[in-house]
């Protein structure tokens, strides 16, 4: 059986307001008992510590994600780590991230976090334009950003990423490029740029649906994503996923193993962990989604488990294919046949020849990989063998 480094997912579901773009699980309270939640984390993870998938494994990163993590106490980040550490021991080098809304910054709350132990921060910038940040409802303007940044650099935090999205209502090329600049020019040592979209059951959904934002087409997107590509690449920042850049050696250890199809636990209002068993199958959980649910079965339960699911080995090996293509060095047949006793094409041939004779697809060594021109058609790709 092989066994894949271990991660834990840790979610905040709290934010001061709810972004009209947003269909992550955040929710808006008067109110947060911040001890009730922190008791529910830590129950929670005991349970899980006792499961048969997961004991034993030590962690290699942990994600502290949202919501806004930032909002939460420092004593409740430690104190979290501090069980994880009990419960499972911690890989040498691991790498913990928290997500941080600039809004919510000062250097006290920063400083927590990191004398902690969070050595990865991952802040919510989205723009660095005024404008847009108004229209994207953003509780932060763009000199906070500024100040965020600077006072995680004089807390101590060496690994920084930035969140940006693009292809807002009438933004140009021009504008977007500025706000690429100027985080270009900050130095954060990890981007992730994502094109706006409008998600089902948002606030923005229903204005949309009443009134039509001016969006790009596809010729605009397309012109979007590779201008960001060729930016960011004469800035020394490597492209390792479609949507994430990094300066060597910075990848986002926890994306990167999910799209590695590692193992991981999720705790928390909203949470989902997965992990594999002996004879290949995948199970994957998730949680209840509001936090006083969540915290009400955990009370009583030691878990909230809205759902649960057991993935075949052929759903797994597609599902793995999907996610693992993302990678910029695409997905290792020595791996898929271990980890699913065939070959990618033992098990896709059909559905990728044509990706492979258009080039959209190829071999580079025992790696599967989208070259240029399939990147932008991931999605695609993805639906034909999933
Ligand atoms: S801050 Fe982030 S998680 Fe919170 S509502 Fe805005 S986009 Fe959603």
């Amino acid at each position: 059986m092989l066994l894949s480094p271990l991660q834990l997912y840790i979610h905040i579901p709290y934010c001061i307001h709810k972004c009209h773009y947003c269909d992550f699980n955040s929710h808006v309270r008067d109110k947060i008992d911040w001890q009730a939640y922190q008791h529910a984390l830590i129950s929670e993870l005991t349970t899980w510590a006792k499961h048969p998938a997961y004991q034993g494994r030590k962690i290699y990163s942990i994600f502290f994600g949202g919501g806004t993590p930032s909002l939460a106490p420092s004593s409740l980040i430690a104190s979290l780590l501090e069980h994880a550490q009990a419960l499972f021991g911690f890989e040498h080098d691991i790498e913990i991230t928290l997500e941080a809304n600039p809004g919510t910054v000062d250097m006290d709350a920063f400083q927590g976090f990191y004398n902690a132990g969070i050595n990865r921060l991952s802040m919510g910038v989205q723009s660095l334009d005024g404008q847009e940040l108004q229209w994207l409802e953003r509780i932060h303007s763009r000199d906070e950003v500024y100040q965020a940044f600077d006072v995680a650099r004089a807390v101590g935090f060496q690994n920084i990423n930035l969140d940006l999205m693009y292809g807002l209502p009438k933004q140009s090329l021009e504008q977007w490029q500025s706000s690429l600049d100027a985080v270009i020019a900050l130095g954060a040592e990890h981007l992730s740029c994502y094109q706006l979209t409008v998600e089902p059951h948002t606030k923005l959904a229903v204005r949309h649906a009443a009134a039509p934002y001016a969006l790009p087409d596809d010729e605009l997107s397309l012109a979007f994503f590779h201008d960001t590509r060729d930016c960011l690449a004469n800035a020394a920042y490597e492209a390792y996923e479609i949507s994430n850049f990094s300066q060597q050696g910075r990848r986002c250890r926890h994306n990167d193993g999910y799209w590695l199809y590692h193992d991981y636990i999720g705790i928390g209002a909203g949470a989902s962990g997965k992990w594999d068993d002996e004879q290949g199958h995948t199970h994957r959980y998730s949680n209840h989604k509001s936090p006083e649910t969540y915290m009400k079965h955990v009370s009583s339960m030691g878990q909230s488990m809205l759902s649960d699911e057991c993935l075949s080995c052929d759903d797994a090996a597609a599902e793995a294919l999907w996610i693992g293509l993302r990678r910029r060095e695409g997905i290792d047949d020595v791996w898929f046949k271990q980890r699913f006793h065939q070959s990618i094409l033992d098990y896709f041939q059909q559905d990728l020849d044509t990706w492979l004779q258009s080039q959209h697809l190829q071999w580079k060594g025992q790696q599967l990989q989208l070259t240029n021109t399939g990147i932008p058609l991931a999605d695609a790709i993805a639906s034909a063998v999933f």
